[in-house]
């Protein structure tokens, strides 16, 4: 490790005039969250004293919770997590051998209790993980006033960067450059319009205590500007109260990117960056895909960026891990400071990747008075040799319906294997709910490639192999953005899923086999002696020789260009292992038959979540096709198929109601026998007046009893047939009066 001397006199002069130059810069040795007060010099002949952490409370939930826990363990310190009363028997709560209770769902922003239970536990540190109170000054001041080591930085620095507008101000002073904008107290309306008039439209207003691109308003020109300007602040005093509804207007840069830097600094004034993340890919402004190094960047930007930040950092007197982000314009190739968030980042495992590091063990060892553990060459050098990482966010959520937020009980989940460049970092198992009390980030996951197109194949491999039911995700939705040639290429911007958005949402067709093996699925499970919710077993008679059962899906899947289809499907056992299967979309002329096929399947009841799942390889005529089909154990029809790394969604329908929905047996007034049969007995009496879904016929195929209920309401005309009686498919087994409607 290189000494401090050399580390400082490698900055540039730009860089090391920074701390003289900036009010308040004389305490930036003296660290709030110092275990002993203590001071250096820049030239480091005075050291701070080191105090490992021993102790740490992670006031936090989820992944970052259990992330931080690892390297904690890996660490040697104790660690204790926190939970609220729906988080009781979540992985974070149960992944260590101390665990405080909270209460409340709100609990996790409880600054002045979560402190009060660090004290009385004897806690030495508290990790607070991001969101929540990762960036609340007083809650850090507070962990210092208690003596309890705050893993992160100074509060004064967080109070700093935590106004979009005073942060704005600090980094012109330094040489930063800022989007052109007004960042002045003057609010008034005329103020800000006249303003947004210089600047020249379209401008962006932003609350300055904005966050997760909340009060945030394009505006295009003066007719709409105060709309926006009542909507931004409206919002934003919703989510930030008091002091949100003082805005800031940026020129609205037209084609950005977003391009972050990792920082990290120690107490004796070394500072690094880790490299850039691009977090262009967004949705609402918000990423879903982060990746290391930026795309298309060229060299000198990218030092430029680095220097930028690092000079940004030492601007706030910074310690600890930060991201210093800039939005870069594609039209000018100029970028601009944005903000500084002040803690770990959601993103922060792609820089770990690309630099071979471990950044919370560096947040403790910074924590504990520690030097930095590696220099910018050594940082640089590692880059160099570690290619190209990208992260993408796996979240509860439905692409097609504008990503809206989901939750729901993770009824099966089967993830990617992991290794050394495959990493999940997930807060949930198996059997967990997602609660709409929280983020809905269900895991992230991360690879490293020897350059980006290896990394993009890598991460769309992986996540071919992430199956989740129970609830919406975006899962097939990232797939899709790793085929997206325009990404592949790099070609991102914040705008680039509207930009795309019509091949990125475009339906595609479900092949045929998919149908076949959700069939075969079934059959397998029945023929486990799992007794069928359904009655759409059938034999073509005692007599017949080939056991035959037909099956009829719905698709149920935005995706699929067979969304709300019929799709009918029929198979004919002929051995053991060997089928015939024939497979009919609804508008097809004829079947599509598979014959002579071998098909095994194993079908198990998961533990947690009590969901059917059915494993099956069928060889098909020209290769072989391994199959999950799992069945959600709150609703045995609704059927989910992962298969060659896609998932299908379809829903088991009752025969009678395919046969009206095929349209075949749509004999007006009169219920059809839906598959050949034997009447066990009629429900219901000639003349008797029924209700649309009472039962009218029980019937018999396969051993199995199926219930014919009455498709509408009416009166029973005719009972066809009686007890005892065989009946073909498509035999009218019940006829109705005529009505207005139906004649
Ligand atoms: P940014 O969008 O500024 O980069 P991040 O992407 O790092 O911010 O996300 C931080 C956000 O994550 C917080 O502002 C909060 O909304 C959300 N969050 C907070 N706690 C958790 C958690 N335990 N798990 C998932 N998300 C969280
Ligand atoms: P937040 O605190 O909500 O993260 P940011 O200031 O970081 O707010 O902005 C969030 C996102 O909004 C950015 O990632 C970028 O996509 C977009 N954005 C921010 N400022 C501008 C701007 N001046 N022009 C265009 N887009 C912007
Ligand atoms: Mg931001």
């Amino acid at each position: 490790m290189r000494s401090i001397k050399r580390a400082s006199r490698r900055l540039p002069a730009s860089l090391r005039a920074v701390p003289n130059s900036v009010p308040g810069s004389g305490a930036r040795f003296l660290s709030t969250t110092a275990p002993t007060s203590s001071t250096v010099t820049v030239n480091g002949s005075t050291n701070t004293s080191v105090t490992p952490i021993s102790s740490v409370l992670i006031a936090n939930r989820g992944e970052i919770a259990l992330r931080v826990a690892r390297t904690a363990a890996s660490m040697g310190i104790r660690t204790t997590t926190l939970y609220t009363d729906i988080d009781a028997a979540s992985q974070h709560a149960k992944c260590t051998p101390y665990a405080l209770s909270l209460g409340a769902p709100s609990a996790y922003l409880d600054g002045p209790r979560i402190v009060e239970l660090a004290k009385q536990h004897g806690i030495q540190a508290l990790h607070p993980g991001y969101g929540f109170l990762s960036e609340n000054p007083a809650f850090a001041k507070a962990c210092e006033e208690a003596g309890i080591v705050f893993v992160g930085p100074p509060a004064k620095a967080m109070t700093d960067m935590g106004d979009k507008a005073r942060s704005k101000e600090i980094m012109n002073a330094s040489g930063v450059p800022c989007v052109p904008g007004y960042h002045g107290s003057e609010q008034s309306v005329e103020q800000l319009k006249a303003k947004a008039a210089d600047i020249k439209y379209p401008v962006l207003l932003k609350s300055v205590k904005g966050g997760g691109g909340k009060g945030m308003r394009i505006v295009r020109n003066a007719g709409e500007f105060e709309a926006q300007l009542k909507s931004a602040r409206a919002e934003a005093r919703a989510s930030f109260g008091e002091g949100g509804e003082v805005m800031l207007v940026e020129k609205y840069i037209v084609r950005p990117r977003h391009v972050e830097v990792q920082i990290f600094a120690d107490r004796r004034g070394n500072c690094v960056a880790l490299g850039e993340r691009d977090c262009s890919v967004q949705r609402r402004h918000q990423k879903i895909l982060e990746e290391s190094p930026a795309p298309l960047l060229d060299n000198v930007t990218r030092k430029d960026l680095w220097d930028k930040a690092r000079k940004a950092a030492l601007a706030v007197d910074y310690v600890g891990a930060g991201t210093v982000e800039f939005i870069l314009d594609k039209d000018t190739n100029e970028f601009y400071f944005m903000e500084m968030n002040t803690r770990l980042q959601v993103e922060h495992p792609v820089s770990e990747m690309v630099t071979g590091t471990d950044l919370v063990e560096w947040q403790f060892r910074v924590a504990a008075g520690e030097k930095l553990p590696l220099t910018q060459d050594e940082i640089e050098a590692r880059i160099l040799e570690r290619g190209a990482a990208i992260e993408a966010r796996i979240y509860a959520e439905n692409p097609e319906k504008g990503f809206f937020p989901d939750s729901g009980t993770l009824v099966h989940l089967s993830k990617p294997q992991t290794n050394e460049d495959v990493r999940i970092d997930a807060g949930f198992v198996e059997g967990d709910t997602v609660s709409e009390a929280y983020d809905g980030m269900i895991a992230k996951l991360i690879v490293r490639g020897k350059d980006r197109e290896t990394a993009i194949r890598k991460l769309e491999l992986a996540l071919r192999e992430y199956e989740v039911v129970g609830l919406s995700t975006n899962i097939e939705f990232l797939k899709r953005l790793c085929n997206s040639q325009a990404f592949i290429e790099g070609d991102v911007e914040t705008g680039f899923i509207d930009m795309w958005k019509t091949e990125l949402f475009e339906a595609k067709p479900t092949s045929n086999d998919v149908f076949a093996q959700a069939a075969l699925g079934l059959l397998g499970t029945q023929t486990q002696n799992v007794p069928a919710a359904h009655g759409q077993a059938l034999g073509f008679g005692e007599a017949s020789t080939q056991n035959s059962r037909k099956f009829a899906f719905r698709v149920q899947d935005d995706a699929s260009t067979e969304e709300g289809k019929i799709v009918e499907v029929e198979v004919a056992q002929l051995n053991n292992k060997l089928f015939n299967v024939s497979v009919r979309k609804e508008g097809d002329d004829k079947p599509q038959v598979f014959e002579n096929i071998v098909s095994e399947s194993t079908s198990t009841t998961a533990p947690t979540s009590s969901a059917k799942k059915t494993k099956l390889t069928t060889y098909f005529p020209l290769a072989r096709v391994d199959t999950t089909l799992v069945q959600d154990p709150a609703d045995n029809e609704k059927l989910t198929v992962f298969q060659l790394g896609h998932k299908t969604q379809l829903r088991l329908v009752s025969p009678v109601w395919f046969d009206k929905a095929l349209g075949l047996k749509e004999v007006a007034a009169s219920v059809v026998a839906p598959m050949p049969c034997k009447i066990l007995r009629n429900e219901v009496e000639e003349g008797q007046s029924v209700e649309k879904g009472a039962p009218l016929v029980v019937i018999e195929s396969m051993k199995m009893e199926t219930v014919i209920r009455s498709p509408q309401s009416g009166v029973i005309k005719k009972l066809a047939h009686k007890e005892g009686d065989i009946c073909k498919a498509g035999t009218v087994l019940v006829m109705f009066e005529e009505t207005e409607e139906s004649a």
